[in-house]
């Protein structure tokens, strides 16, 4: 049958990618479905409960400020909070939270029922309905159509899923959820450049049989960080510890005797994994000199006793798992709720894309999260936002919207995606961005929230609350820079005893705070009233110290756009110059480009790599 009512976007699959893609589109006011597998699935976390890290928080937080869910959900659902880095500079800094998987799964699921303009359906999408080259709607599994001028597909591991325990294999999108091999037949069909990966996953630990006594306990940040923009530590659910246990020489032994054992190491497997993620048997194996691996014991839940041992992602078989997880000390009696296992599934070669995620050889389709390559919540979210909110203003025949490198980091991961295309699952790292300094996790929001309301993502509390920030910001900073401490009185004594040094002249409060000894509480007040807000503190300290390189970035990527029309002449010898890796090398030999923005649009010339071009051709003249 054909569904009576057509949408605007019809977004495939409920998982981090899908759920950010459709309520993107519903909050742009456009008809959206959501048509998923299960309903009890949405938002599921498949692997580790864990939101945020290094690189990723800064995808978490650009969701956040275009007003997706991942951040609420994951102050909703935090158990344990951390900021990684936090001796270290602000653009390196991330947020991590633990997360109580049912109550992050409820929040998504809460926040998706109460989204106006969006209509969720539980059913397998088996084909695509494409008329001249151009998506035109949907057909379930069971035969239903539904017609939409859009397409998302967030389909994630799901597409030819095949799993693994040592060398038994089993269909599967992910334990326990059936593999998409009907849409996976349909998309092979198309023109794509298609490809499979692989990831795992540790088994899972009763608590209950766990001596936590002999672990490290790793308690929570004080005061508890907070996600959201709009997020607060009363939204927290209850805190607990996570524990720290370590693998040991009979441990690798145990791996290294059953490597035969493992489909990745007999062959069977042919998907490459995650670099970053290794298992424990691939890091056993390429790190033999080393004698022990941390493993990071973390709660699944409040809810529950199962525990995420993070750091032995596995494909052994079943006996072997067992051995190795009683071989560490305080897990000796552990008993396995489930065990570990690998999945390999299809994936389609990023290159194939169009900055917008649009696909470049069916109109009105799109493609986000791990379908694409990527692995994580956070990659996969980031991408759904982008693909669901450029689904939407196609369907409203308006321009894409296409974050640039130096505005985001879902502007880094889409341009890596489809300039480089990748070979194994990517994930975000801050070291990706050119202009980190540019673009932390904590000014996602200043960075962002103002283009999210104008494209129509951004609601009026978000707006308000956005909005009294900046205020207060552009405020705070005025009566820092306007205020004055003299010489000789009680403000300078303070200043004085901070700093160990005499104020040898009257100095403006913003001045003060430039000094490395000195941080806001510690300047504030010491002439009126301090602001109360962190949010708000954090972005003058931040202004006030690192002004200098941020003012410094700021000119490269001005220059570089100044100079975007320098003429590249045709027999440059892209080999003599500096800097320039083999590969770039002999793409720009092999392209000629006519300019300095030609070079930059080639796929995999970087930003530094146009930046040494542009200094090697002023150096030329
Ligand atoms: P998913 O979260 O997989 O969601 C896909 C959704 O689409 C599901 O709801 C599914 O039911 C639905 N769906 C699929 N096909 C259809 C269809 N035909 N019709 C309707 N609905 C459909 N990431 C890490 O960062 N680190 C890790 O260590 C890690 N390990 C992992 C281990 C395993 C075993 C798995 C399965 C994943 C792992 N991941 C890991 C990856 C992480 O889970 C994904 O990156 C993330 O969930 C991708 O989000 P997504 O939205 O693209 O897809």
């Amino acid at each position: 049958m054909e569904y009576p009512d057509r949408f605007d976007v019809i977004v495939i699959g409920g998982g981090h990618a899908g759920t950010e893609a459709a309520l993107a589109s519903a909050r742009m006011g456009c008809q959206t479905l959501l048509l998923t597998h299960n309903i009890e699935t949405l938002g599921q976390m498949s692997c580790n409960p864990a939101i945020g890290g290094i690189g990723k928080s800064h995808l978490v937080k650009e969701i956040d400020a275009l007003g997706g869910a991942m951040g609420l959900a994951t102050d909703l659902g935090g158990i344990q909070f951390r900021v990684l880095n936090a001796r270290k500079g602000p653009a390196v800094r991330a947020t991590r939270a633990q997360a109580d998987r049912i109550r992050y799964k409820a929040a998504i699921r809460h926040i998706l029922e109460n989204q106006p303009n969006l209509t969720l359906f539980q059913q397998a999408a088996g084909d695509l309905v494409v008329e001249n080259d151009t998506v035109r709607g949907v057909v379930t599994e069971t035969g239903i159509r539904f017609m939409g001028e859009t397409v998302v597909l967030c389909t994630g591991t799901f597409l030819g899923g095949v799993i693994h325990i040592g060398l038994q294999q089993s269909r599967g999108g992910r334990a326990g959820d059936p593999p998409s091999n009907a849409l996976a037949e349909r998309l092979r069909a198309l023109p794509f450049r298609v490809d499979r990966l692989k990831t795992g996953t540790p088994p899972r630990i009763d608590a209950k049989s766990v001596d936590f006594s002999r672990l490290e306990e790793q308690p929570g940040d004080t005061p508890i960080p907070v996600m959201s923009y709009l997020g607060s530590r009363e939204m927290h659910p209850r805190q607990v510890s996570c524990h720290i246990a370590h693998t040991n020489e009979q441990t690798h032994q145990i791996i290294f005797d059953n490597l035969d054992r493992s489909p990745m190491f007999s062959g069977v497997i042919e998907g490459v994994g995650p670099r970053y993620c290794p298992s424990i048997e691939d890091k056993v194996h390429r790190f033999a000199d080393k004698a022990s691996h941390q493993v990071f014991i973390e709660p699944e839940g409040l809810d529950t006793h199962e525990l995420y041992p993070n750091g032995i992602s596995t494909s052994l078989p079943f006996d072997v798992q067992l051995k190795v997880v009683r071989s560490m000390v305080g897990l000796e009696n552990a008993h396995i709720t489930r065990p570990g296992y690998a999945i390999e599934y299809d994936f389609f070669d990023p290159r194939d894309l169009k900055h917008s995620l649009e696909t470049r050889f069916i109109h009105n389709l799109f493609f986000a999260g791990q379908i694409n390559g990527t692995t994580g919540y956070e990659e996969a979210g980031a991408q759904g936002l982008l693909a669901g909110l450029n689904a939407a203003l196609r369907a409203k025949e308006q321009d894409a919207w296409c974050p640039r490198r130096d505005e985001a980091y879902l502007g880094v991961l889409v341009d890596d995606l489809i300039t480089l295309g990748t070979k194994e699952p990517y994930r975000m790292f801050t070291s990706r961005a050119e202009y980190r300094l540019l673009l932390r996790e904590d000014n996602a929001d200043m960075r962002l929230t103002e283009q999210g309301r104008k494209l129509g993502l951004i609601d009026d509390e978000r707006w308000a609350s956005f909005s009294a920030k900046r205020e207060a910001v552009e405020s705070e900073s005025a009566r820092l820079k306007a205020s004055w401490v003299q010489p000789g009185t009680a403000a300078a004594a303070k200043v004085e005893a901070s700093t160990g040094k005499p104020l040898s002249r009257e100095y403006n409060l913003m001045d003060l705070l430039k000094r490395p000894e000195l941080v806001y509480h510690d300047v504030a007040g010491l002439l009126g009233e301090a602001v109360a807000d962190e949010q708000v503190a954090e972005q003058v300290q931040i202004q006030a110290k690192y002004q200098g390189y941020i003012d410094r970035q700021q000119d490269e990527i001005d220059k570089l756009k100044r100079h975007e029309s320098m003429a590249l002449p045709e027999d440059l010898d892209y080999n003599a110059i500096e800097g320039l890796s083999h590969e770039i090398r002999q793409k720009l030999n092999d392209a000629r480009p006519a300019t300095l923005a030609q070079a930059g649009r080639i796929s995999g010339v970087t930003p530094a790599a146009v930046s040494i071009l542009l200094i090697y051709m002023k150096k030329r003249h």
